[in-house]
């Protein structure tokens, strides 16, 4: 008998599973809606030109040493700025590491977690990306869920969330995406963020921002933060979770920071202090390479405006196949409202359509996405916008 034979097959990952599948099709028409990932309007990956200057104006310059556990200091540094702004004064009481991209980030979050807020549960939005219950899994966190999206109105569920923001037990962690919720891409307003801040302030909660995608939803960084300065601006100790895989194209660098915003300087001292304790025997340290390029970019101010501008263009062209997605539905006759394509943001459409509808546009249309309905808005250009659009008509007739 073999050591492994009782190992069972691993079910696939329903994100990077579609692709897979996409991968096996022969079809010269596949559209690609799975994975999160940004393509112009010829459906090509994109590396930004910012990004291709700061590689040229580091190729040579470093040596390949190890970082220290914590990573490039400057980079951590850069990024804390970039999502805290001026909402949070002395940025002396934040304990910071760089990650491994925004996965990296929640993982470390969680095993802090677990170590240092004992008996705490993690509340984790109903539906969410579905990595985050793996993650606190794996960490031996226990976990509930908050109430989020609501079906009948394609949008959030705002009283459902209330509820359930004061029936947690105080001191819960609540895990909240800073923007463009995945999947649903429907987000609290400024309004309902403040009330949040405040319930949560009242049962003394502590919120913990995952934020995939900042400059990514509205064009703006410091719009797409919103939620985290209103939050530090009301006096809560919180965690961010940053990731740079979106919002400068750098998917496969593994380049994030996760930071804790603490109550004194030497408070954050120890508290980061940990935070390298845990990455230690996981990773030693974080790679090179992508720290290098996103400090360049952050420390220079015309290649951060340049990056500023391509964000927002990356943006645009997003909000712009929504709003062309939705009239071609329209013009098609749908009887359906696909008003919630138009008002939901960032990577994601959380379309409303049933696994069974998702299946039939795999078998018969070769256009591909999870089977919770999501469109990936990246995949989406000027040349497939009218095949799926007729596509999801005819399967939603
Ligand atoms: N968190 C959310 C909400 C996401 O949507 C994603 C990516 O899809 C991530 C985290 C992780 O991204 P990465 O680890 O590539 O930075």
């Amino acid at each position: 008998k073999s050591w492994f034979s009782d190992v069972g097959m691993a079910p696939r990952d329903p994100i990077l599973g579609v692709t897979e599948k996409f991968l096996a099709d022969t079809s010269p028409d596949k559209i690609n809606l799975g994975v999160g990932a940004y393509r112009d309007d010829s459906g090509k990956p994109v590396v930004l030109d910012c990004v291709r200057e700061a590689e040229r104006r580091i190729a040579g310059k470093d040596f390949m040493e190890y970082l220290p556990i914590g990573g490039l200091r400057d980079f951590v540094t850069e990024s804390v700025k970039l999502a805290y702004g001026d909402a949070c004064p002395d940025l002396s009481n934040v304990a910071a590491v760089q990650s491994l991209s925004g996965t990296g980030s929640c993982r470390l979050m969680a095993e802090f977690q677990r170590r240092f807020m004992p008996h705490s549960t993690v509340y984790i939005p109903v539906p969410t990306w579905s990595n985050h219950h793996s993650i606190w899994r794996d960490a031996g966190v226990p976990q509930s869920t908050y109430r989020y999206y609501k079906p009948e109105t394609k949008g959030l569920d705002f009283e459902g969330l209330m509820e359930d923001v004061k029936a947690a037990p105080s001191g819960s962690l609540f895990l909240l995406h800073a923007c463009a919720h995945n999947p649903t891409g429907v987000d609290p307003t400024p309004e309902q963020w403040a009330a949040i801040s405040k319930l949560m302030a009242e049962r003394g909660h502590f919120p913990f921002f995952d934020m995939a995608y900042q400059g990514f939803a509205s064009g703006d960084c410091d719009k797409d933060s919103g939620a985290i300065r209103t939050f530090l601006r009301d006096g809560h100790r919180l965690g961010v979770s940053q990731s740079y895989a979106k919002n400068m194209g750098m998917y496969g660098q593994r380049i994030g920071a996760f930071s804790i915003v603490c109550d004194s300087k030497d408070e954050a001292a120890r508290v980061e202090s940990q935070m390298k304790l845990v990455a230690r025997p996981m990773y030693s340290n974080p790679p090179l390479h992508g720290a290098l390029m996103v400090k360049t970019i952050l420390r220079d101010p015309q290649l951060k405006a340049q990056w500023f501008a391509e964000v927002r263009g990356m943006a645009e062209r997003i909000i712009s196949m929504r709003a062309l997605l939705r009239r071609n539905l329209e013009q098609l006759g749908s009887q359906h409202s696909w008003k919630h394509i138009t008002d939901q943001i960032g990577m994601f459409a959380y379309s409303g359509m049933t696994p069974e509808m998702v299946d039939t546009l795999a078998a018969k249309h070769s256009i591909y996405m999870t089977r919770n309905g999501r469109i990936s808005m990246a995949g989406v250009n000027t040349k497939n916008v009218a095949r799926l659009a007729s596509a999801m008509h005819e399967v939603t007739k």
